[in-house]
Order: structure tokens, then C-alpha cells, then sequence
């Protein structure tokens, strides 16, 4: 699971309730699902001695290394074209190189700001040195979506301009709704023509994410894969820079305008407000130069070869991320150094391996082989933004077409008898129904996002592949059955740190159960007759597959994550 910075905010927590368990005995003979099995990869993934499995790092490489021969020892075939298990994925990592240049100018004069105390600006992935001076406009929260009812930009003239927007979303957005349009504001401003995106602070997201929390992001290195072209791939064409104002360069940004800083930050804080935009009387002239280093690192990628002539050229995905955080840098002697990421994700690629395991060994056992072909990848980069995934859904090794659905593992909470699991992005797509299928097969029931406010619809993998307009959905373990003390727990005192490793009570029969129920889901994916559609109506499918052919939901299907809220 990667940490969203900019991601929408809201603070209403809502608490969905349980849909009643259902029971239904699974027909034949179920391949058998091992907790021993599963303890034994997450063991060895989440050892020191792979030092976290950072990106591009020699830890990973090992890592990768293990989930390749693990591949080979099932059986699957090399899922890369010239016939090998890594498909390797060239990244550029930036750095600042020296102080970075931020002014303001307007009717009350120049003033410059400094970077990492007023101002939070990282390094460039597109341009190596760069001198912009462009006017400035606000557009309100930066959010593009009429068929929400939502047009910030609607009236605005920002080509060419730096566009400020305010920090998180309204309230009351359905919230995978609200995750995509809180991570869509970049591509939102340059779709319009911006050529700068500054965001400021509402109140309320400087609670919940205080402004001198993201001061580290200005030594940070900033990782992006480079495409085929040589060129950092690209989610804003033509957006040249991103970047924070603190409290005093935002009131000097807004000097001389309609309304003042402080004037639009206490309308935010009502109920249901929402700002509108309007122009700005400021310049803003931002210097900067970055500094590049070339890695690359892979996604290992194995195949399981369909059974039936007329459907095994399209493929089911299942998928987890195998990179993590690496090291700690500045720990002390003796402190803990490995961000080891136990159950993020070395329990996503165990639930991947015992899968994979389950499909190989039924095939060769009964000759049970699924229909369509399986591809089986363990992504990197998924820590830095999402970027093995995204590179695969630009370049893959099968043509996006064929991809009839994805099933991404990550950070399954394995830490209790789980009863109930939260499908994110199955209620949009025909997925909705094999997901409830199968947990009723299990007894398990689907429960809505109890926990909008953290956007995991946005914050794994399989989002990059929403956005190719494929059906892609992410499985988490529920708040029933004590779940919910344990998420946050874990979200408090574990995730992203280095107690996230093998000294937490992990329940490995879990890790059986939630291997077997998303080999159930994919199995119902490779195997259905017609690939799963997008439903009539749904948001996420006008937006990235408006051609393609679309279903009518069942009355009653309410699986979607973000349903009701
Ligand atoms: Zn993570």
C-alpha cells in the first residue's frame, strides 16, 4: 500500500455493517490451501536480510529471484515475450540539486519564500533545470468531474498559469469516487492547460496531515519509470511542476485578489462548503534543478496457459506488489533498520504463490486447468507511486484488450480470523458478482468501505489498470470479527515502519482462507463464459472504457466499496 499525500479528505468515518454471512458448501474437490506454506514465503520475503526490498535494490532482486523459482517449480510458464520471468522496468530517480528558487510578485511587491519552510517544492522527473514565471489562478478544490455535478475550472482561464487549489475534496462524494477525483487534480490542471499545480491547505487537512510533516519531501528522491520514448511517464502532460505553499506564501498569493487566503480557508470550513475559483493578482516565478540516476528493477511475470482454445488468448491477472520501503535511513545502532513489510506485501505475494499453487496443482492433478490463461505478476515500484504496475499497464505483455480482469493483493490485514472483506472496485463491473460468489462460498461477507477517509481504491495497483479501463479489483480483510481495533492499530503503530515484520502475531490459517478466496474469485474470472463488463452507468466505466460494451447490474448488487457513502 502506498501513502497518499495529496489524496482526498474526509473526515466522516462511516461504518458500514455486515452483510449476514452466508454458507453454501464449495462442489468437487477444492485444492488444498496451507497456512504452512504461506508462514514459509512471508517468512523468507520478510527476512532483514532482504533489507526491505526497496526498488532496485539487491534485496528485491533476491526477492524476485524467489518468487521466479517459485514459479518454475509450479510449472508456469515465462511470461515475458522473449521468454523470461523479469520484465524490466527502467526507472529515474530525482533529487534537488542545490536551493531552490520560489517568488511571488504582485501589487504589494516581490517576496521570496523559502523552500522546506514556506514552501514544500520536490525534485523534477521531466525537466533537469527549469526558470517558470507564469500569472496564477485559484480554481477551488481542482476538481474536474461534471458528470459529479463538480466543474472547478468552469469560467477560469488557467493556460499557461500556475492553478492553487485547496488540499482534499468536499464532503459527501461517493469514496472511490472521491479517492479518484482527489488523485485526478493533476491531470485535471493540465487538461485545462496549466502548467503548475500549487496546492494549499484547507484547515481541516492540516489536522489530519500537518503542513511540516511533508517538509521531508524536499530531500526526498522522487522515482518515475521512463517509456519507451526516454521520456518520465506521464500521468499530467504538460503540468511542469507540483508543489506546496505553506500559510504565509499562500496569503501573499492571494494578495490583491477578489478574496483573501484566510476568507476562502474559514468559507471551506463550513458544512458543505465549496469554494468557487477566480483569478489570482500574483506571479509566481519558481526555479529549480534537478539531479538524475538511472535504475531498473523488475516485475517478475509467470503464466498459466489457458485450457480453452476459444478463450485462453485473454488473461486474468493476479497481483501483488513484491518491492517495500527498504531501510531506515538514520537509525541508530542497535534501533531497527528493516522496513521488513510483512503484511505489505509479503503476504500478497504468499496469497499470490498459494494460488498459483492451488491453479498448477489441480491442473496437473485432475486436469482442472481454467479457461482463459492466468498471469501472475509481482510488481515493483508500488511504494514510489504505483509504477511497475503503471509501467506493465502501458507496455504489457499482453495486449490490454485481452485482459479480462485483474485481482490485486496488498496488505491483506492477516491479524485476526477475518469474516469480512472489502472488495474495492468490484461494485462497477460484472467482478461484483464472482467476488460475492465466492465469498459466499466461504461464508464470508462483503462489507462497504468502513474507511473512506484512507482512498485505498487509489493507493494500490490495480488502479492503473482502471484507468486502462480494465475491471480490477483489491481485496481487504473487514472490521468485523475484531477487525477494526486491528486495522487501527495497525495503521497507527505498524504501517510503513519497521515493526510492520515478523514479530506480529500473523494468523497464517488466515493467510490459507484469504489465498483460497481470491483463487476462488479468479478462478470465476477465468472460467465464465463471457468476460466480466463494466455496468451500465458507472462512473468509472464512462470514464476509462467508454466503448466498451456494457451489463445491467442485478437487482440487489451492492458490493461496491464506496456504496452508500
Ligand atoms: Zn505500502
Amino acid at each position: 500500500m502506498r501513502f497518499k499525500p495529496f489524496a482526498a479528505i474526509s473526515l466522516a468515518t462511516v461504518l458500514g455493517a455486515a452483510a449476514p454471512a452466508q454458507s453454501a458448501a464449495g462442489g468437487g474437490a477444492e485444492p488444498a490451501f496451507s497456512a504452512d506454506r504461506f508462514r514459509a514465503d512471508v517468512t523468507f520475503l520478510a527476512d532483514d536480510r532482504l533489507e526491505g526490498r526497496d526498488t532496485g535494490s539487491r534485496g528485491h532482486e533476491i526477492a524476485a529471484a524467489y518468487v521466479a523459482s517459485q514459479f518454475i517449480a509450479l510449472g508456469l510458464k515465462p511470461g515475458v515475450e522473449n521468454g523470461g520471468w523479469f520484465q524490466q522496468v527502467p526507472f529515474r530517480s530525482a533529487t534537488l540539486a542545490g536551493p531552490v528558487g520560489l517568488a511571488i510578485s504582485g501589487p504589494g511587491g516581490s517576496r521570496s519564500f523559502d523552500n522546506g519552510a514556506d514552501a514544500i517544492v520536490g525534485p523534477s522527473l521531466a525537466e533537469e533545470k527549469q526558470d517558470i514565471d507564469a500569472p496564477a489562478v485559484f480554481a477551488g478544490y481542482g476538481i474536474d468531474a461534471p458528470g459529479e455535478g463538480i466543474d472547478d475550472y468552469k469560467g477560469l482561464d488557467v493556460r499557461g498559469k500556475f492553478v492553487a487549489i485547496l488540499a482534499g475534496v468536499p464532503e459527501g462524494l461517493p469514496s472511490e469516487i472521491a479517492a479518484h477525483l482527489g488523485d485526478d487534480k493533476g491531470a485535471a490542471a493540465a487538461r485545462h492547460g496549466a502548467i503548475g499545480l500549487i496546492t494549499i491547505y484547507t484547515s481541516q487537512y492540516a489536522r489530519v496531515r500537518p503542513f511540516a510533516s511533508r517538509a521531508g519531501g524536499v530531500r526526498r528522491a522522487l522515482l518515475g519509470w521512463v517509456g519507451k520514448d526516454g521520456a518520465a511517464g506521464e500521468d499530467a502532460p504538460g503540468l511542469r511542476a507540483g508543489f506546496i505553499l505553506g500559510d504565509a506564501a499562500a496569503t501573499a498569493l492571494f494578495a490583491g485578489a477578489r478574496r483573501t487566503y484566510a476568507a476562502v480557508r474559514a468559507e471551506a470550513e463550513k458544512p458543505k462548503a465549496h469554494p468557487r475559483g477566480f483569478a489570482l493578482a500574483t506571479r509566481v516565478h519558481l526555479q529549480r534543478s534537478s539531479a538524475w540516476t538511472s535504475l531498473v528493477s523488475p516485475e517478475v511475470i509467470g503464466m498459466l496457459p489457458g485450457s480453452d482454445p476459444a478463450l485462453r488468448d485473454e488473461v486474468v491477472i493476479l497481483m501483488g506488489h513484491l518491492d517495500h520501503l527498504g531501510m531506515r535511513r538514520n537509525a541508530k545502532p542497535g534501533e531497527d533498520a528493516v522496513y521488513n513489510g510483512a503484511l505489505d506485501n509479503a503476504a500478497g505475494i504468499a496469497t499470490m504463490i498459494e494460488a498459483a499453487r492451488a491453479f498448477a496443482e489441480s491442473g496437473a492433478k485432475s486436469g482442472d486447468r481454467p479457461r482463459r490463461s492466468i498471469l501472475f505478476i509481482a510488481n515493483t515500484g508500488e511504494e514510489k507511486g504505483l509504477l511497475g504496475a503503471g509501467y506493465f499497464a502501458h507496455y504489457p505483455t499482453v495486449p490490454v484488450g485481452r485482459i479480462a480482469a485483474v485481482v490485486d493483493l496488498d496488505m491483506p490485514l492477516l491479524l485476526y480470523h477475518f469474516t469480512d472483506v472489502i472488495a474495492f472496485g468490484a461494485g462497477h463491473s460484472q467482478v461484483a458478482e464472482m467476488v460475492a460468489r465466492a465469498a459466499g462460498e466461504m461464508g464470508v461477507a462483503l462489507s462497504p468501505d468502513p474507511m473512506p477517509q484512507e482512498n485505498i481504491f487509489v493507493r494500490s495497483d490495480h488502479y492503473e489498470f482502471v484507468k486502462q479501463g480494465v475491471p480490477a479489483i483489491m481485496l481487504a480483510t473487514g472490521y468485523a470479527n475484531g477487525g477494526e481495533q486491528q486495522w487501527k492499530a495497525f495503521l497507527g503503530g505498524a504501517y510503513h515502519r519497521v515493526n510492520d515484520d515478523l514479530s506480529q502475531k500473523i494468523d497464517w490459517e488466515s493467510g490459507a482462507r484469504f489465498a483460497k478466496l481470491n483463487y476462488l474469485i479468479s478462478r470465476a474470472l477465468a472460467n465464465a463464459d463471457r468476460r466480466p463488463l463494466w455496468y451500465k452507468g458507472d462512473y468509472f466505466a464512462d470514464l476509462f472504457a467508454p466503448g466498451a460494451p456494457r451489463a445491467v447490474p442485478p437487482a440487489g448488487t451492492s458490493t461496491a466499496a464506496g456504496a452508500g457513502h
